[in-house]
């Protein structure tokens, strides 16, 4: 159902209730996802507390890096929460520092760094290089229409291996840099920086009114 509000066409669930995303404001590009997430027509917020993060119907993990992310949700005391939400089926999206924050498996990971988890992938962090060694292509994703997506490499990672219920999406180099696994989704690259909408369309429409659909 869609229903027009002040700016955006706001997505509403089946039962009439607008669905919330919130994107972790711990560290990272939060306000780039927020507007590009608000020009997809649904409501998004910054989530750190508790409260804030058990509000919210799915989540965006943002680039940045993954390893002082971890730390402050351990600090904010919500990291055990983030992973439990994922594990019980909150749609969640995690870009660059964010894929590699909900995969199962990290590889060249800080000493002891831990991740959510959720995703059934090995992703190695850093994998394209040093930060000088960012760069943008084009690349042709599975699942949106049009042009090939510009794409935004930063000192990214890469997912080594996937799991039998993962689909790749699109791949670089023979390298999987966006991946899907039922309400979760990760790109190891930042569409949140092109203004192109598309992937934050593909995950409300095809990843969070599918989770709506069944009652999560
Ligand atoms: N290299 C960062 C990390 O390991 C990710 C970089 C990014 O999110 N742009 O977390």
């Amino acid at each position: 159902m869609l229903q027009i509000s002040r700016r955006h066409i706001v997505w509403q669930s089946g039962a009439g209730r607008s669905v919330k995303i919130g994107v972790l404001a711990l560290q990272g590009d939060v306000a780039e996802h927020i507007a590009s997430l608000g020009d997809c027509g649904v409501s998004a917020s910054g989530v750190r507390s508790r409260q804030e993060i058990e509000s919210v119907d799915a989540l965006v993990i943002p680039g940045g890096e993954s390893t002082t992310i971890a730390k402050l949700a351990k600090a904010f005391g919500v990291f055990d929460l983030i992973k439990s939400r994922i594990a019980s089926g909150m749609p969640t999206y995690g870009s660059c520092a964010g894929m590699i924050l909900i995969a199962d498996q990290i590889l060249d990971g800080g000493f002891d760094q831990e991740s959510f988890g959720g995703l059934d992938a090995q992703v190695r962090r850093n994998a394209f290089g040093r930060q000088v060694d960012s760069f943008e292509t084009d690349l042709t994703f599975a699942g949106i229409g049009g042009a090939p997506f510009r794409a935004v490499f930063i000192r990214a990672p890469w997912v080594e291996s996937v799991g039998a219920g993962v689909e790749v999406l699109a791949s670089f180099n023979g390298h999987p840099v966006a991946i899907r696994q039922g309400h979760l989704l990760a790109t190891s690259f930042h569409p949140e920086l092109t203004g192109d909408n598309r992937i934050h369309r593909f995950f409300v429409d095809q990843l969070c009114k599918e989770s709506s659909k069944a009652g999560i």
